[in-house]
């Protein structure tokens, strides 16, 4: 049963984001919208239901358009569990390609972000996905600047964008990807190493990573999240760390081990001024891993800058940050909520 108590102390907070996907956070109610409006006279590629799903089973419904908005969030909502990786980011990825299309999503999310309090938001995107119809990479942040810089007139929220290199890419890809970050760098927070770390070790895109060094952006990487093995998940964070010079690592999932190598992770944590970009319920709904699991009372005892957030929360249900700050709390109590949405904005790569 809901603490609602605990529910509505949660709900009340005024919040900031460190770790969240813009594609991954637009609901299915505004895709389905976008869709649908002017789909005959508009070149829209078509809503319809993939092939197969995850196992490569033929769905029934293959080929045929979703009913509506809520048919098309079960089919979000079943994301990896249920339905290809890219069948799924392919709807709100067939909706970003266009400057208008980018400024109109990018009032999506901060809209978003206000009804859920969020003030403040390190949202992250790959603009390599985002030029199918043609755009480059540096005019998609562009244009990704441009929709957040409007809509932060309309809405008030600020969003200060992280510019991810979706992993699977080519390392020489990757160093576009930053030059193209780099043309934009007093306006985004930040890059990333993102999507599939499975056989894509942080290493591999040294050289990408190396061009940030000495500029003023910071950088994160995703790590110690989707090895088979432990041991892979703790190396990558070491890398991330020692070599990438990450000052923030998403997901870590079993960094409460604490140790690689004989090195002491969270001591390097400490040394470096690393935040943790913790994703408590996308962790628990992946993962064989509990919220207790991650340990994150532990680590924070330890000195940790802990960060509580939504990763994709478009993409499952009961994803939004109140959701996972609500779970936090149940386990270790309203202290431990004030702490994480302090330390939410103490992380905060604002520039200032
Ligand atoms: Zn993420």
């Amino acid at each position: 049963m809901r603490d609602e108590e605990l529910w509505e102390y949660c709900e009340g907070q005024s919040l900031c984001i460190n770790h969240l996907h813009w594609d991954g956070s637009i609901l299915a109610e505004d895709l389905y919208a976008w869709y649908n409006t002017n789909a005959q006279t508009e070149d829209k590629p078509p809503l319809v239901w993939p092939d197969a799903d995850v196992l490569g089973k033929r769905l029934p419904k293959a080929g045929e358009p979703f009913a509506d908005a809520k048919e098309l969030e079960g089919f979000m909502h079943g994301l990896i569990l249920k339905y290809r990786m890219e069948d799924v980011f392919a709807v709100p990825g067939g909706a970003m390609q266009t400057q208008r299309d980018l400024r109109a999503m990018a009032l999506h999310h901060c809209n978003y972000l206000k009804e859920h309090n969020v003030f403040f938001a390190e949202t992250r995107f790959a603009p390599w996905y985002h030029t199918r119809k043609g755009l480059s990479m540096s005019e998609v942040i562009g244009y990704a600047l441009q929709g957040f810089e409007e809509a932060h007139e309309k809405t008030g929220v600020r969003v200060r964008p992280i510019i991810c290199i979706n992993r699977e890419v080519d390392p020489s890809v990757a160093i576009d990807i930053v030059d193209a970050a780099l043309l934009y760098e007093r306006d985004l927070a930040g890059i990333d190493l993102a999507c599939m770390e499975q056989g894509r070790p942080p290493e591999l895109f040294y050289d990408a990573f190396r061009k940030t060094f000495d500029t003023h952006l910071k950088r994160s990487v995703h790590a110690g999240e989707m090895c088979l093995s432990e041991n892979e998940n703790l190396r990558n964070v070491h890398t991330a760390i020692t070599k990438l010079r990450a000052d923030g690592i998403g997901h870590a999932i079993p960094l409460h081990k604490r140790t690689w190598g004989g090195e002491d992770l969270v001591q390097l944590m400490l040394d470096n001024n690393v935040r943790l970009e913790s994703n408590p319920v996308c962790n628990d709904r992946f993962y064989p891993v509990t919220i207790r699991r991650l340990h994150l009372d532990k680590l924070s005892e330890w000195g940790v800058l802990v960060t509580i957030n939504p990763d994709d929360p478009a993409m499952w249900p009961d994803g939004h940050l109140v959701d996972n700050l609500y779970a936090v709390g149940r386990l270790y109590g309203k202290e431990f909520v004030d702490k994480m949405v302090a330390n939410s904005y103490v992380a905060a790569w604002t520039g200032e």
